[in-house]
């Protein structure tokens, strides 16, 4: 009787051990999902800031206020605003009756391209994660850098890049909202600890570290080809 207690005893012992240490084991990381402005998509919002002058907003700091982000930039971003509805907006905000084309093409100015070589990280990337796409955007902007990628690189849209490519008007969901990264792990049964989130937004990455996900914050001059090596990510960069 003594002997059994004792064997049960090492035996628990043993598998005490054994759970403490897969539980401190980094999991490995099976699933990414790219923020896109800023990582995978060139942007300088000083350039629309710049052209939204010239169609009439004397006080381009507004476009940083609480007033515009919440009221009309957050709405378009989430597709409750419609293209048209905002463009409304711009010329109300700016008294004058400026064209829908005046309005895009300042509206664009931000965007710069996909350079080619990033394109070529992500194919590469995607022969040993699955890949998703998470971007918070607006309708006017998906227009423009879908062409790019059709034109410039032969994909007829981003899910063909990617595993799945999620954007924030069409989920009626956006960034740092917990509840679009839940939509996303679930949608694929993704567990958070086996998949790493690289956004150059640090909100966006403390949301997605809340929800025991991997996060990477993505920062200039730093490009996605820095973190990857023949597609694989570099060791130790993603702690824990
Ligand atoms: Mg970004």
């Amino acid at each position: 009787m003594l002997r059994v207690r004792k064997v049960t005893y090492l035996y628990q012992k043993f598998t005490s051990k054994i759970n403490f240490l897969t539980m401190n084991k980094p999991k490995t990381i099976k699933n990414i999902i790219f923020d896109f402005g800023g990582v995978i998509l060139d942007i300088d919002p000083q350039l629309t800031m710049n052209e939204l002058k010239k169609i009439g907003f004397d006080d381009v700091a507004y476009f940083t206020s609480k007033d515009f982000v919440e009221n009309v930039l957050n709405k378009f971003e989430r597709g409750i605003l419609t293209p048209e509805a905002f463009r409304q907006k711009i010329r109300e905000l700016t008294g004058k009756d400026t064209s829908d084309r005046a309005i895009d093409e300042a509206w664009n100015a931000l965007l710069l391209d996909i350079p080619r070589e990033r394109i070529a990280v992500i194919e590469q990337v995607r022969k040993h994660y699955k890949i998703f796409l998470l971007s918070n955007s607006n309708e006017i902007h998906y227009e423009l850098y879908v062409r790019d990628l059709q034109l410039r690189f032969g994909y007829r849209e981003f899910d063909q890049l990617f595993d799945k490519a999620y954007f924030s008007f069409d989920l009626h969901l956006s960034k740092p909202n917990p509840e679009i990264f839940e939509f996303v792990l679930n949608q694929h049964k993704l567990l958070a600890g086996e998949t790493l989130f690289i956004d150059d937004t640090l909100v966006h990455i403390d949301a997605a570290r809340k929800l025991g996900l991997k996060t990477y914050h993505l920062q200039e001059p730093e490009r996605i080809r820095d973190i990857f090596v023949n597609g694989k990510l570099k060791k130790d960069l993603i702690s824990g």
